[in-house]
């Protein structure tokens, strides 16, 4: 069938070697009859045409660099979005692209690609876009041999279940997947003022404004989270995408688990955001809930304001603050949001906030009135 020849030449291919093969051979993208590619697409179609946009009505979803991609001649129009609230979007249970839909219909060929967006630590990722619909996503590329090297196959797994059925308009979306031979692609919303992390490193802090947006988007895609009984569990700057419209978009559900947990993990990451819970000594079980996300988001305000992590020291030092939540608040820091840290950085679990009550926090409202919670322009 044209379809396994056209795979099978993907197989030892590059991505890379994939855009120069493509260009040189239209033919064999063209071989494949009409009526399978549009059967193909329809996942895709699905995908984007549940898809709800939180941006305004006919807002383009993003406009890819020229010189990525060639304008088609015959571009079809991007699916309607429609304005909704944070918590309508939260309640249509339909998955984007089911894991346990036919996956063999999305393919390589399928997609133009663009330019590398980023590396990560077993692949890459690039801007790719849809060859019929011209919808603009990133496409992540996973290599097999070191997922398998480095034990982390079912971390993955998990990572595309659990992301593939959440719709968030502050969750990074995972509209597909697919393999080869050598190869995990991840369909995923292309997020376009990309790193959160370099912004801050950019502006050194957010002025407060700016900071409580943020935080009441991801208080936001948090409820929705802890609703369907998941917790990320590692949140922090690196892990969070910037859209479009300047909103911000979690991503990287590798270590997200359904809770409550004891699931004991190697963390080869940062201390910074590890709530007291997961390294005491005094909870010789690790056992943790949902409200190890809700002390990270209070590091995470905290590294907003003032550029910091609150108990960046030495690994051993680090631990030690963290379990007495040891820490000082710079004096610039408004009363409100150095009250509203206080509230979230507490070492008992059960007497943190909750992320009703940061919705509620006067920070939170006196920054985000009239709908500051779904974007920020910057
Ligand atoms: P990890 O392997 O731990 O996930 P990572 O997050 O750095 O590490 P990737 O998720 O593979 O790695 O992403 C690599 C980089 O590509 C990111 O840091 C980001 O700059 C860019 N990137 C990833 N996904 C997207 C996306 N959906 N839209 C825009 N840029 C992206
Ligand atoms: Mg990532």
């Amino acid at each position: 069938m044209a379809t396994s020849i056209l795979e099978d030449s993907f197989k030892n291919l590059s991505v890379r070697d994939e855009i120069t093969e493509d260009k040189k051979s239209k033919v064999k993208v063209a071989a494949i009859p009409l009526s399978e590619i549009s059967s193909r697409l329809n996942l895709v179609k699905v995908a984007l045409q549940n898809q709800k946009q939180t941006q305004k009505e006919n807002a383009p979803i993003t406009s890819p660099p020229l010189e990525a991609f060639p304008v088609p001649p015959t571009r079809k129009p991007l699916p309607q979005k429609k304005e909704t609230s944070n918590e309508e979007s939260t309640i249509d249970p339909k998955p984007l692209v089911c894991i346990d839909q036919p996956i063999k219909a999305l393919h390589l060929g399928m997609f133009e690609i663009g330019k590398g967006l980023g590396k990560g630590k077993f692949g890459r990722v690039y801007l790719a876009r849809d060859r019929e619909s011209g919808f603009i996503c990133a496409l992540k590329v996973l290599n097999k041999t070191e997922l398998q090297q480095a034990r982390v196959e079912k971390q993955v797994r998990r990572e595309i279940e659990i992301q593939s059925n959440l719709r968030h308009p502050n969750i990074l979306k995972l509209y597909g997947h697919f393999h080869d031979s050598k190869r995990i692609f991840l369909i995923l919303e292309f997020a376009g003022q990309g790193e959160l992390y370099k912004h801050l490193r950019k502006a050194r802090r957010f002025p407060e404004s700016k900071a409580a947006k943020y935080i009441a988007q991801m208080t936001s895609a948090l409820r929705y989270l802890h609703r369907k009984h998941i917790i990320h569990r590692d949140i922090k700057p690196e892990n969070i995408l910037v859209g479009v419209h300047g909103e911000i978009k979690l991503s990287d559900f590798g270590w997200s688990v359904h809770a409550p947990s004891n699931r004991r993990t190697t963390y080869c990451g940062t201390l910074d955001y590890l709530p007291p819970e997961m390294i005491s000594s005094k909870n010789p079980d690790n056992s943790y809930d949902d409200k190890v996300d809700i002390w990270a988001l209070g590091v995470l305000m905290y590294e907003f304001l003032t550029g910091e992590a609150p108990f960046e020291d030495t690994p051993v030092l680090t631990t030690r603050r963290i379990v007495k939540a040891d820490m000082t608040i710079p004096s610039f820091v408004s009363a409100d949001a150095s009250d509203l840290i206080h509230k979230l950085l507490v070492v008992d679990p059960l007497k943190r906030l909750s992320l009703e009550q940061v919705e509620l926090h006067p920070w939170i409202i006196k920054n985000c009135v009239g709908g500051g919670k779904k974007g920020t322009s910057r």
